[in-house]
């Protein structure tokens, strides 16, 4: 089974260093809306010296996550895999302080950067996937609409007419993470050649193309420090090069299918730094409480909670490192990758009301950090396909692809 090495852990040392130096004290304040996120991100980006290895980045041939080709491990390279271990090692430990830090940042590199670098054109890729990634720009991934949600390709009404060199996009997005503040949107629209078509076609959208418009930012329950909007379509024109990868290559459900994936597989990274802060924090809380004259972690029901959440930290890091395996050596099926959804949500959940009960009125204060993660982590169900969705393809792969 794949594990970090020393050099890994290093990096996951001085990222959790930063996040706690640098992200922790300014988060509530990032949550009120008195720092824009993207901000401290990007200094963050420039100081763990990201920005410099997102220039030196060959764009010109395909990064080898995004081949699709298996892999063999080679025990002799300490390197391997690198850039995949320590982008999800970077999302782990933001996510310790602030879920909704990293699924804004995830969505804009990993998301809308992430589907430029894969499928885009080198010319795009180099135009608007490398300044995603730097964080010069903001990026956003638009799928859902008000009507289409867990049935987003069957009903999505957000049309494109080929008009031209151009394509004319008419419809709304709505739930978009980062919507309000975005420069780059990633959009999926379905092609209309007054066929009822059903291609769906793939877009590079500007926030200065005309016609595109997004609402104000929503008020939600957790994932305060993300903003989340509409965004809107209205005769918005789009020059045939903005079509990702080309004409054909844009033209794919395929593309679709893959970015959920991506960010399905990015769940167990955001749900492993949760757990991992809500497990600590409630150790050391249970150590310290005393009730009827003994520490809180003396009780048994205590010590029931805490080891049950134990339980689930090891096997939310199991996945974890299984997900890494798969990104660096491929062999991922769907039935990987809805199982890692959907388990590693439920107990982010799970063990963030655990440690809101151990530390009573405490944990549901905001200065005691867990009732952000709880909020929080009610999102991990529901993004990127709910928890429903994830059960119905695993129900689905199993009827059709498992070998028993
Ligand atoms: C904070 C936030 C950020 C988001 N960011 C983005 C983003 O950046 N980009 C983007 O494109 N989308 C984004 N989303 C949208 C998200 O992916 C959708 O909310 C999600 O896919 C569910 O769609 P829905 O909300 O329309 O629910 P619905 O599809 O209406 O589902 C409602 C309920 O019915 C259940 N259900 C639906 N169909 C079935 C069925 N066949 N059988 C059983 N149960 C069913 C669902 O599981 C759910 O419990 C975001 C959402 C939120 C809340």
């Amino acid at each position: 089974m794949f594990e970090l090495n020393d050099t890994h852990r290093m990096i996951e040392d001085m990222f959790r260093q930063y996040m706690m130096n640098e992200i922790e004290p300014i988060i509530d304040d990032v949550e009120d809306g008195k720092i824009p996120l993207f901000d401290p991100l990007r200094k963050m980006v420039e100081t763990l010296g990201i920005r410099s290895q997102m220039d030196a980045l060959d764009l010109s041939r395909p990064r080898r996550a995004d081949s699709g080709e298996e892999r063999t491990p080679n025990p002799d390279d300490p390197m391997e895999g690198m850039e995949v271990i320590a982008g999800n090692l970077l999302v782990k430990e933001m996510s310790r302080v602030s879920p909704g830090a990293a699924m804004s940042f995830g969505v804009s590199t990993g998301l809308a950067g992430g589907t430029i670098l894969a499928k885009g054109t080198v010319e795009q890729k180099e135009t608007f996937g490398r300044p995603l990634m730097k964080l010069d720009q903001i990026g956003a991934w638009c799928l859902t609409e008000p009507g289409a949600g867990s049935d987003a390709l069957g009903s999505m009404r957000t049309s494109a007419v080929e008009d031209g060199d151009h394509y004319v996009l008419n419809g709304s997005k709505t739930f978009i993470t980062n919507g309000p503040v975005a420069d780059v949107f990633v959009v999926y629209a379905k092609l209309d050649r007054g066929d009822a078509g059903k291609e769906i076609q793939n877009f590079i959208v500007l926030r200065e193309d005309p016609g595109l418009s997004t609402g104000t930012a929503f008020q939600k329950m957790g994932m305060k420090a993300s903003q989340t909007s509409e965004v809107f379509f209205d005769d918005c024109r789009i020059p045939t090069d903005r079509l990702i990868g080309g004409e054909q290559a844009s033209k794919s459900r395929d593309h679709v299918k893959e970015g959920l994936s991506n960010e399905r597989s990015g769940i167990p990274s955001i749900a492993l730094g949760m757990i991992e802060r809500c497990f600590e924090i409630s150790v050391q809380y249970a150590k310290e409480r005393v009730q009827f004259g003994r520490p809180l972690i003396d009780f048994q029901l205590i010590q029931n909670r805490l080891a049950r959440m134990y339980v689930a930290m090891g096997n939310v890091r199991n996945i974890f490192l299984r997900t890494l395996q798969h990104s660096i050596y491929g062999g991922q099926t769907r039935l990987d990758v809805c199982m890692g959804k959907l388990y590693c949500s439920e107990m982010a959940t799970w063990v963030a009301n655990e440690a809101i009960a151990i530390l009573g009125g405490y944990g549901y204060m905001r200065e005691y950090v867990v009732e952000r993660l709880a909020r929080d982590a009610k999102l991990l169900e529901i993004g990127a396909g709910t928890a429903e969705m994830q059960i119905i393809t695993m129900g689905q792969e199993l009827a059709t692809t498992w070998k028993a």
